[in-house]
């Protein structure tokens, strides 16, 4: 009898593990409590998969053989307890796809840069001639990559700790983890730990000849890393100390490994501090891979912003506006902040995931000049700065906090949207905050 494999959860990675699970000939069944998107249900349709919506049948599903977690379903789902209890075996979608694949992976996790930097190496490996597999979390499921796999010569993949919590056998030939910052402690019990836990796994599976490039600044990973015993091979990435395999200083990028790669921090075109942590992992995952220097070179000139990431607008008589909505962490802002060159006009607020704002008062002292609170509840962000900015203004759409921005902006001077908080008090998502913000910023 074939195989029976139950996939929960129906967006891109539950869509894509369902059609990677029917071209291997297993016998597929996918399950949604929620609705699935149109697209989606279009794909099931004519790709003759049977699925259920709105609901968990567990006649259904708990004849399983095995079960693909969507990264969306909670851990606490009354369903996964249940699938557990039958001792079912649970994957999530990239271990399931990496099942199916001998080609190498560089997978790249993190608080924080995910996007920018997978983008970023991504960009470089392409100069240099590379077929790029580029997904995971961004772009097409690792699944749906997998299946066209003849198309590509190496996986570059966005990987979120939740992907991460069920791997069994996932194994990267680079593994980058960026940074580990609190966020989404709901899901780990509010225990930072876990969350480190669940990062620190994307090189539980990796051997010696293998990579694990990781921030040699950030506290929590150099506390984690003592107590783990990886056998790849570990490569630090600094801003502070010169001895680490990549290391940049307020002039001067130096990757140090395997051999030199040298340029000024000056021609790279992201901005800010945390960018240049993030082009350092770059530049040392592709000069493993012997990326030639010339493609690494001109990738980090020419690479700027991806959309919403700091990303420049426009000019409206002489105030720059940027766009950095996906910004949905105070550790985010604190970078943004961090890489205002000019007085600062910040667009702040939205759906708070029970933030502490206080990191940011010395930075908001010396670079914002004031403050527009885009949100429905702004007591909190009202109440931690209003000490020390004298301008604060409440709005509750895109138009009057652009308005209002604009004329508390004057030449010279920058506009920030950096929210520090999810999105969906008022938008659809931080996809749809930023381009209201875009629009509106162009009819000024
Ligand atoms: P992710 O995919 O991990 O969410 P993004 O590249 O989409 O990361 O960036 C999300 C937000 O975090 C943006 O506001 C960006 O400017 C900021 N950011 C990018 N890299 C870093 C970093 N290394 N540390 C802190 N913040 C960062």
């Amino acid at each position: 009898m074939r195989e029976r494999i139950v996939i929960l959860g129906g967006g891109e990675s539950g869509t894509g593990a369902a059609l990677l699970a029917k071209d291997r000939d297993f016998d597929v069944f996918l399950s949604d409590f929620g609705n699935l998107q149109p697209e989606h249900e279009e794909f099931l349709q004519k790709n003759q998969i049977s699925y259920e919506t709105g609901k968990h049948t567990e006649a259904q599903i708990l004849n399983a053989n095995l079960v693909i977690k969507s990264p969306g379903v909670p851990k606490k789902a009354a369903i996964i307890a249940k699938i557990r209890a039958k001792g079912i075996p649970v994957v999530s979608e990239i271990e399931f796809a990496s099942r199916f694949t001998d080609k190498k992976i560089i997978a790249i996790t993190g608080s924080n840069g995910k996007t920018t930097t997978t983008s970023l190496i991504a960009h470089m490996f392409e100069n240099d001639g590379y077929r790029v597999g580029l997904g995971g979390n961004i772009g097409h499921s690792f699944a749906k990559l997998v299946l066209e796999q003849e198309k590509y010569d190496v996986f570059i993949l966005e990987i979120s700790s939740f992907q991460l919590d069920d791997i069994e056998s996932f194994k990267p030939f680079i593994s980058v983890l960026l940074n580990i910052t609190p966020d989404h402690l709901d899901e780990y019990a509010f225990s930072l730990k876990a969350y480190a836990d669940a990062k620190f796994r994307i090189s539980e599976n990796q051997s010696s000849d293998e990579f694990f490039i990781y921030n040699a600044d950030d506290e929590i990973t150099n506390e984690i890393i003592k107590t783990k015993g990886i056998l790849a091979k570990k490569l630090g990435f600094s801003l502070k100390d010169e001895t680490q395999a990549a290391y940049a200083d307020d002039i001067n990028f130096n990757i140090n490994y395997p051999d030199k790669f040298t340029m000024k921090v000056e021609e790279i075109a992201l901005m800010g501090k945390h960018n240049v942590s993030n082009s350092l992992a770059s530049a040392l995952t592709a000069n493993i891979f012997k990326i030639r220097k010339k493609a690494m070179q001109d990738s980090l000139i020419d690479f700027d912003a991806v959309e919403h990431r700091l990303e420049k607008v426009l000019k409206v008589h002489g105030i720059q506006f940027i766009n950095d909505s996906k910004a949905t962490n105070v550790n985010s802002v604190f970078y943004a902040l961090d890489s205002m060159t000019t007085p600062t006009v910040w667009i702040v607020g939205g759906k708070d995931k029970g933030n502490d704002y206080s990191t940011l008062i010395p930075y908001v002292k010396k670079k914002v000049k004031a403050i527009v609170c885009l949100g429905l509840d702004n007591s909190k962000i009202v109440q931690t700065f209003s000490p020390y900015i004298d301008q604060i203004i409440e709005t509750d759409n895109m138009r009057d906090a652009v308005n209002t921005a604009y004329l508390l902006g004057k030449n010279g001077d920058t506009v920030l949207l950096s929210p520090a908080c999810a999105s969906f008090d008022l938008f659809e998502n931080y996809e749809h905050r930023g381009k209201m913000f875009k629009e509106e910023v162009k009819k000024l």
